[in-house]
């Protein structure tokens, strides 16, 4: 009989486990896969962007509705004692940009060491390979769990099965039939920090071809719903990179609507007046060389025979025999290269999984079901999600701890 049973062995089933063994209490935490963490490992490629510099109103503020229900996790466990807690296993941390905090070492598996030290030293029993298919509650209370290979009974149980993105590394939506077998609402998942493919098939030929410094638009119909400066990246369906994937929540939301159109100003700095001068001292050094060629001096090589067409101009055309509407035309698509997106990657290419247990049903303060006494939920299983920057890691181990604080 244990006093906690953990499901998932993700950064929020590990974290809540260690917390509960540290209090004395008997847990065992129970993970389908043969190994911890799978998803934690492919963090930031391998980086593992822990959490972010954020004061607790920013990173309240990043989760948008699900910010205030996290408040009290976040008071209990915020991004300073995590970096505490990394510390005293020996993990300094470092700040990036947009104050992303990383481990020095730059390796996800030294975060996964720790978390699996932190429960060894407080005893925490772990059983890998253990798939929980069904939830065991009587009266309202559970009792315990079923999974492959038996029953494991205990008066606490932590569903931290992850969303439904990246299967593979184990979370494939379990949570979801747990939590509902217990009377919970679950909120249609969908994908948060996800790429878009395009209409437009010449993307394919730029692949791996990335955009730095741009500002991107999203319109539909004429409407602004997005913007964003930073860095995107061509794929063979479409468009992805930081500054898509971190504007992707609120294009999801309107695909359904329809289409939506997007505006790359790939010189942001520049106005076309600045622009077009800038273009016509380049003709004017380089008259000699094609327009093609000319073009690498703004974009990326791959890109100019587009531009080209694009602009609707012959690709081998010399720059000296450049007219003033075809330089027109080029400072035009220079400030607003289209593109339509059409519909978003699958889930389970999502960085992170929106929608998911209904918050209202959570006691916030202690993140047991008001439904089901005993049941307790923790991170992306929640119906909350951040942007990137370490956000969703910290909700995670925040959401976790105080789980396993709380456990009576
Ligand atoms: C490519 C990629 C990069 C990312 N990079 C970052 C980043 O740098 N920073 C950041 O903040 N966030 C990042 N994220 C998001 C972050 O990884 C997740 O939000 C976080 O891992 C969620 O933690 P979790 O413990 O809730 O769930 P998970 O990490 O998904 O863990 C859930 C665990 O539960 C197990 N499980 C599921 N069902 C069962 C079952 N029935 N029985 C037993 N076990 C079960 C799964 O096998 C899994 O191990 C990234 C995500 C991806 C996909």
């Amino acid at each position: 009989m244990y006093d906690f049973i953990v499901i998932g062995g993700g950064p929020a089933g590990m974290m809540a486990a260690g917390r509960a063994g540290s209090r004395g209490k008997k847990v065992v935490l129970l993970e389908k896969k043969d190994q911890l963490g799978k998803k934690l490992l492919i963090c930031a490629s391998g980086r593992c962007n822990v959490t972010n510099t954020a004061s607790l109103d920013l990173f309240i503020k990043a989760y948008g509705k699900g910010g205030p229900f996290l408040r009290a996790a976040l008071q209990t466990f915020d991004n300073e004692k995590l970096c505490s807690f990394l510390l005293s296993y020996g993990i300094e941390t470092v700040v990036e940009n947009k104050g992303r905090v990383f481990p020095k070492s730059q390796k996800a598996d030294s975060v996964l060491k720790a978390l699996e030290t932190y429960m060894h030293d407080h005893k925490v029993t772990i059983q890998t390979n253990s798939h929980v298919l069904r939830l065991n509650s009587k009266s309202n209370r559970v009792s315990g769990v079923e999974t492959n290979s038996g029953s494991i009974f205990g008066n606490n149980i932590l569903i931290a099965t992850g969303g439904r993105s990246y299967p593979a590394t184990g979370s494939a939506g379990d949570g979801y039939k747990l939590a509902s077998s217990v009377g919970h609402t679950i909120c249609p998942p969908y994908p948060a920090i996800i790429a878009f493919e395009t209409e437009e098939t010449w993307v394919k030929s730029l692949q791996g071809t990335p955009m730095k410094n741009v500002h991107i638009t999203a319109y539909q119909s004429g409407k602004k719903i997005a913007e964003q400066f930073g860095e995107a990246l061509f794929t063979h369906y479409g468009v992805s990179g930081p500054s898509i994937l971190d504007m992707s929540k609120r294009i999801v939301g309107c695909l359904p609507d329809g289409s939506v159109q997007i505006r790359i100003d790939l010189k942001p700095k520049h106005t076309p007046e600045e622009l077009d001068s800038i273009l016509l001292d380049q003709i004017k050094r380089h008259g000699s060389k094609t327009m093609k060629a000319c073009l690498t001096f703004f974009i990326p090589e791959k890109l100019a025979p587009i531009f080209m067409n694009l602009c609707n101009i012959e690709p081998q055309k010399k720059a000296s025999q450049i007219t003033a509407p075809e330089r027109k035309r080029i400072v035009k698509l220079l400030k607003g290269l289209p593109l339509t997106f059409t519909r978003h990657r699958p889930i389970e290419e999502a960085i992170v999984t929106a929608g998911g247990i209904r918050l209202d049903e959570i006691d916030a303060k202690t993140m047991q079901s008001k439904l089901c006494e005993g049941v307790y939920f923790a991170g992306e299983v929640l119906d909350i999600d951040g942007p990137t920057g370490g956000f969703n890691l910290q909700a995670a181990f925040s959401s976790g701890y105080l789980a396993g604080d709380s456990i009576e």
